[in-house]
């Protein structure tokens, strides 16, 4: 196995910071209609890791809201300054979707996906070189499945 990544991100204002120690298992935006509010108009762009990965230093806040699968989708920010920071549902608890402008130095993570294309605005282009997922697709698979 090949030696694992760290990343450091933090919020707009420095309030919190982290610390991830692994690789993620996928990197995707989502252009779903709830992600496009806390994006400001934009898609989320996310990167999947393990929860237990994640060393978080500072005050976040949290909400959250049932998505129409039925599943509760949280999300997390910074309590100061409101910046995104991570995401999560509760169909897999053990992962924790990275906002990807929230990692602080140069790293090599792009999506690779884009998913819920259908609620994407008429003036959106999607780079054709992405995976595109009308919806949503399978979730990525879990590390350490062994
Ligand atoms: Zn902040
Ligand atoms: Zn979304």
């Amino acid at each position: 196995m090949s030696e694992s990544k760290s990343y450091t991100g933090g919020c707009a204002c420095g309030a919190v910071t982290y610390r991830i120690d692994g690789d993620p298992m996928a990197v995707r935006q989502c252009w779903c209609r709830h992600c496009q509010k806390l994006s400001t108009g934009g898609p989320t762009h996310n990167a999947f890791f393990m929860a237990d990965a994640i060393a978080v230093d500072g005050t976040l806040a949290s909400n959250a809201h049932a998505a129409d699968s039925g599943n509760e989708l949280s999300w997390y920010f910074c309590a100061s300054c409101g910046t995104q920071l991570f995401g999560a549902s509760s169909a897999r608890p053990q992962m924790r979707a990275v906002r990807l402008g929230s990692l602080d130095q140069a790293h090599e993570l792009q999506p690779t996906a884009a998913i819920w294309v259908q609620e994407a605005p008429g003036w959106v282009r999607i780079d054709p070189a992405m995976e595109q997922h009308p919806a949503q697709p399978p979730a990525p698979p879990p590390q350490n499945q062994s």
